[in-house]
């Protein structure tokens, strides 16, 4: 039973990451930009709403971001623990969250900051964008986006190292390096698969 987060830059592997831990700790992966995404394909109001800030690699409003995690958290698989994978990305989604967590009476266990070095990020965005095609993955938008990281969400780190649930694991190397790492890291603090 894990509550956790995944933070970094884009590219940092969240994603990658965030499967693979889903899977270690039998806990769903909750990412919102797969949840915006697949509101994009389908054409619900929500993505068409979402549509024009993910383009130009900005955020979608707080508002509507909350109330996506909140109705998501309210689901039953989230009872047993949850990973949430690029949520929260603002100090009012850091809010947002506590509130709902709180109010079904638990905390937040911990919160992984992935590591890695900017020219890394740029290069596997690069590499995304071939193979995945997202249109948010363009030089102009991925410079958006990793800028917004640095203003917007880089201060949650230290809001959750204040909090002593912050641990910082190093994102380059193999994929399964980077998993061990992280569960390692997770042992340390009695969080066990
Ligand atoms: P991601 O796949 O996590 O990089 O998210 C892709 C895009 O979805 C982001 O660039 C944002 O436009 C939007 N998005 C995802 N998560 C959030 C969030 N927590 N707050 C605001 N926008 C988000």
């Amino acid at each position: 039973m894990v509550r956790m987060l995944l933070v970094g830059p884009p590219g940092a592997g969240k994603g990658t990451q965030a499967v693979l831990l889903s899977k270690a700790f039998s806990i769903p992966a909750i990412s919102t930009g797969d949840i915006f995404r697949a509101n994009v394909r389908d054409e619900t109001p929500l993505g068409v709403e979402a549509k024009g800030f993910m383009d130009r690699g900005e955020y979608v409003p707080d508002s509507l971001t909350n109330a996506l995690v909140a109705d998501r958290l309210s689901h039953d698989d989230c009872t047993s623990g949850f990973l949430l994978d690029g949520y929260p990305r603002t100090l009012d989604q850091v809010r947002a969250l506590d509130e709902v967590i709180a109010a079904q009476g638990h905390q937040l266990d911990v919160v992984v900051e992935l590591t890695v070095d900017p020219d890394i990020v740029i290069d596997r965005i690069r590499v995304r964008a071939t193979e995945q095609g997202r249109t948010d993955d363009n030089e102009d938008v991925m410079r958006n986006r990793l800028e917004l990281y640095a203003r917007e969400t880089a201060p949650l780190i230290q809001v959750y190292g204040g909090r002593q649930i912050l641990v910082s694991v190093d994102g380059i190397g193999s994929i399964d390096d980077v998993t061990g790492r992280i569960v390692e890291a997770l042992g340390l603090r009695g969080l066990r698969a």
